[in-house]
């Protein structure tokens, strides 16, 4: 039987580094793991967070429930002819993978050598970059569904992948267990990984973040209207970052969170911010960016509470 920890410290898993204090944590390694951690926090009349490496979530300092932490990290690569195949456990680290597919010569996930999550957490929210995403490579996913208790398998179109979405984020039920990916064999060495990593060193913060804290704004008729100079300068969407930039917020700070002076739609740790300090300055930053230019940022980031799910 895996041990539950009590009074688990979280700020290793998390990579906006703050602190938080889970009640209960469980580290599962096998569907049953999951189940069981289930079964605890119904008895408990607890609520329970799944979380792969959180590399897209904001913790508050306190937790009251059930951390189920995805730690099933074993994957396979096989080269077939014309194609390398890989078989992965939802908790493997994309960077891992990502270098491991450069080395069998499979072509496609350059991009993620710089995305510190899991792949199941990439899956769920269709991650990606560089004009890539791992809707492009997945083959079939197994989930389990923890109101049915049933396995499932999703091919890549049962996935409903979307910008950032999946069937995955719209039905929280859904606890991604394996992904099976395909990428193209190609013989000939490529330097994408490395460039998109020195592309990243270069433009974003090195500091502890969340990655990109808001999506990208849709161009809407009232936003080109009212910011033509603006609106002619993309195609379909207003990077936030350009939106929070001009509204002078690099650098603003609450407590130890600070809007980056590299970047400015990642929020980063100077060292002490709590989660709270994060969750401040995000409405501080939604607040100036929508008396300015009359539009809502969306965040990209999950902020955790304790009825989260
Ligand atoms: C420096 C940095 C750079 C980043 N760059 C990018 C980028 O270029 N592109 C991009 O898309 N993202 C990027 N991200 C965001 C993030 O890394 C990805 O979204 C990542 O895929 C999230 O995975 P995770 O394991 O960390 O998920 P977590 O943060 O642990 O969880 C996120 C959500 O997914 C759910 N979840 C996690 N695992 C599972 C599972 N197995 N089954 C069901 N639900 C699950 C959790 O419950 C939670 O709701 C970046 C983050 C950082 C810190």
């Amino acid at each position: 039987m895996k041990k539950i920890e009590k009074n688990k410290l979280l700020k290793n898993h998390n990579t906006m580094r703050v602190d938080c204090v889970a009640d209960y944590f469980l580290k599962a390694e096998k569907k049953e793991d999951v189940l069981m951690g289930l079964d605890f926090s119904k008895e408990k009349k607890l609520p329970f967070l799944i979380i792969g490496r959180g590399s897209n979530l904001i913790f508050p300092s306190k937790y009251k429930g059930l951390i189920i932490f995805l730690g099933m990290d074993n994957f396979e690569i096989e080269r077939d002819r014309d194609s390398v195949n890989l078989v992965t456990g939802a908790g493997a680290y994309l960077p891992q993978l990502s270098y491991e597919l450069k080395k069998h010569k499979g072509e496609g996930l350059e991009w993620a050598g710089g995305v510190p999550g899991s792949v199941g957490g990439a899956v769920r929210g269709n991650a990606g970059a560089f004009g890539s995403s791992v809707s492009d490579y997945v083959k079939k996913v197994k989930a389990v569904n923890i109101n049915s208790l049933e396995e499932q398998t999703f091919d890549n179109k049962d996935c409903q992948f979307d910008y950032r979405e999946s069937v995955f984020k719209k039905n929280k039920e859904l606890v991604i267990l394996e992904v099976e990916m395909t990428f193209p064999f190609q013989e000939k060495e490529n330097n994408k990984f490395n460039e998109y990593l020195e592309y990243r060193r270069e433009k974003h913060p090195l500091k502890p973040s969340a990655g990109s804290v808001f999506k990208n704004i849709k161009i809407t008729k009232s936003l080109s209207l009212n910011f033509p100079e603006i609106t002619e300068k993309f195609k379909e969407s207003v990077p936030a970052g350009f939106l929070i930039e001009s509204c002078g917020l690099k650098g603003e700070r609450v407590g130890g969170a600070e809007v980056s002076l590299k970047h400015a739609n990642f929020i980063i740790n100077q060292g002490d911010a709590s989660g709270e300090d994060v969750v401040g300055l995000i409405e501080k930053v939604k607040q100036r960016v929508g008396e300015e230019y009359g539009v809502e940022l969306e965040e990209e980031v999950e902020i955790v509470n304790a009825d989260f799910r």
